[in-house]
């Protein structure tokens, strides 16, 4: 009897490495040293003899690096990522804090809808605040402690094959051409992956390519922060799509060094805040009070903006035609909207779906159908959430899925009653932290209590 995708998403999020390492291979290696590489290469360290992550940038550098441009931007570490972290790295906590990071408990988050304070979940999950270039060290130091885990710094140019299995990896290592022999062979490029590319010019399938245009405008700038203990250490205010506000939200996050960090997102010609004066104009007058607070602080350095065009997706559950030894992972397979802060969490289920697959030792010749199937859980999960809010949006044309009309008169209940019911807003937050499947709120319980909620809102 298969399981139902709320079980098998329940089953990911309960995942612990094993006490004790069982190779299933002799060589893992990792294309893309970033956190979806690291995060599968730390689940390879138990599966595999030794574990070579390739990576374009030199990884031992320190600070941003060209090979992820989204790097300036703010970066949420949902509580769901923030579980994930702490089960495959015993300690991440105090490591995490004693390196800057910031504490984030329910009480230091707050969260607007259209300007009206959501409730406060009370015993909803803890997480962290730090920039995406401490969070990202952060689970590359623990990475590269492993005593069977090395980065190689090296472009990968395309895979080798042996018959029907991928055996390795091409690479220019500083001009010079080299390969990388491996067992098991992990994509984890990004959304510019070009993993499909590589298949479809060796005679393979290539996994189908699934878009939904958002045209997201993000602009970062960071702040000095005078307090050192902030009450609030994440706030965020969205506003609904059919508000008049042009700017579609915004959030500050204490930071490490004692900074803020603060982003503002609008879409389709909506850019917020290119200079530093614009934008420090829009915090203040278009988000609540607080926010006036970061725009009367000194800002530090220029703003930094990112164009987001799509939420992509590639279907490597669908294709027959696969080669064996070879998984993809993260943003390579989908990558969504960040408003959601949805990546480093989806991330973390990928390297669960490894972890499941390598546990009962696959024949690595053959295609991973069993780890792609486990995946489309998770992207499946992630997708939901993040389409059906951005098909909400004016600009936003579809593709819109079986039932969406009432689908997204539910979604709106569910959303306006998190403002002021906690038991719908825990609910909610299990989804959106993507610790609770989806179809956890389709139920007449959670849509009664939601509308219940609202009319007493009324
Ligand atoms: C503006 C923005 C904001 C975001 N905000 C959030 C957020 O708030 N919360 C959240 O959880 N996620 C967020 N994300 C998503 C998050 O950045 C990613 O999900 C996360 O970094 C995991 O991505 P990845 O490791 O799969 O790929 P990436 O981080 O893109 O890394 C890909 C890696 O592959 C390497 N590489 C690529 N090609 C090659 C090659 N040929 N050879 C060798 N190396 C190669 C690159 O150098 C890079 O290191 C945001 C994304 C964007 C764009």
């Amino acid at each position: 009897m298969s399981l139902s995708p709320a079980r098998v998403l329940a089953a990911l999020n309960a995942v612990r490495p094993p006490d004790q390492a069982s190779p299933v291979m002799g060589k893992a290696v990792v294309i893309g040293g970033s956190i979806a590489g690291m995060l599968a290469a730390r689940v390879l360290s138990d599966y595999a003899e030794s574990v070579v992550v390739i990576d374009r940038d030199d990884l031992q550098a320190t600070g941003g690096r060209p090979g992820v441009p989204q790097g300036t931007q703010l970066h949420a570490l949902l509580p769901g990522g923030f579980l994930q972290l702490e089960q495959l790295f015993p300690g991440f906590r105090e490591q995490a804090l004693a390196q800057g990071a910031i504490e984030a408990p329910p009480a230091a988050r707050r969260n607007y809808l259209d300007g009206r304070l959501k409730v406060v979940v009370p015993d909803d999950a803890d997480s962290l605040a730090g920039s995406r270039p401490l969070l990202e060290s952060l689970i590359r130091q623990q990475v590269l402690r492993l005593p069977n885990v090395k980065t190689v710094t090296a472009r990968a140019t395309g895979l080798v094959f042996d018959g029907p299995v991928a055996s390795g990896v091409r690479c220019d290592v500083g001009g010079s051409p080299g390969v990388e022999h491996a067992d098991l062979v992990v994509d984890a490029m990004g959304r510019s992956s070009r993993l499909s590319d590589w298949l479809a010019e060796a005679g393979w399938e290539r996994p189908a390519l699934r878009r939904m245009t958002v045209h997201l405008n993000y602009a970062t700038a960071l702040f000095r922060r005078d307090e050192a203990d902030p009450e609030h250490t994440v706030v965020l205010a969205l506003h609904s799509p059919t508000t008049s506000v042009d700017v579609a939200g915004a959030a500050f996050f204490a930071i490490e060094d004692g900074r803020w960090m603060a982003m503002m997102a609008g879409y389709g010609e909506h850019r917020p805040g290119r200079t530093a004066e614009d934008f420090v104009r829009r915090l203040r007058e278009q988000f609540p009070p607080e926010f006036a607070t970061v725009a009367d602080s000194e800002i530090l350095g220029d703003v930094q903006t990112y164009r987001h065009a799509d939420s992509r997706r590639r279907d490597f559950h669908a294709v027959t035609r696969l080669p064996g030894g070879l998984v993809s992972v993260g943003d390579a397979v989908a990558s969504f909207n960040p408003v959601y802060g949805q990546g480093i969490t989806a991330a973390a289920l990928h390297a669960a779906c490894l972890a499941h697959y390598l546990r009962p030792g696959p024949d690595l010749g053959l295609p991973a159908h069993h780890f792609f199937a486990l995946q489309k859980i998770v992207v499946d999960a992630a997708w939901s959430i993040s389409t059906s809010a951005d098909l909400a949006l004016p600009h936003v044309d579809g593709p819109y899925p079986r039932g969406y009309r009432l689908s997204s008169w539910v979604s709106r209940q569910i959303v306006a009653a998190t403002v002021t019911d906690v038991t719908t807003a825990r609910r909610f937050n299990d989804v959106v932290s993507m610790r609770k499947h989806p179809s956890s709120l389709v139920t007449p319980r959670v849509i009664l209590g939601a509308l219940r909620a609202n009319r007493r809102a009324r």
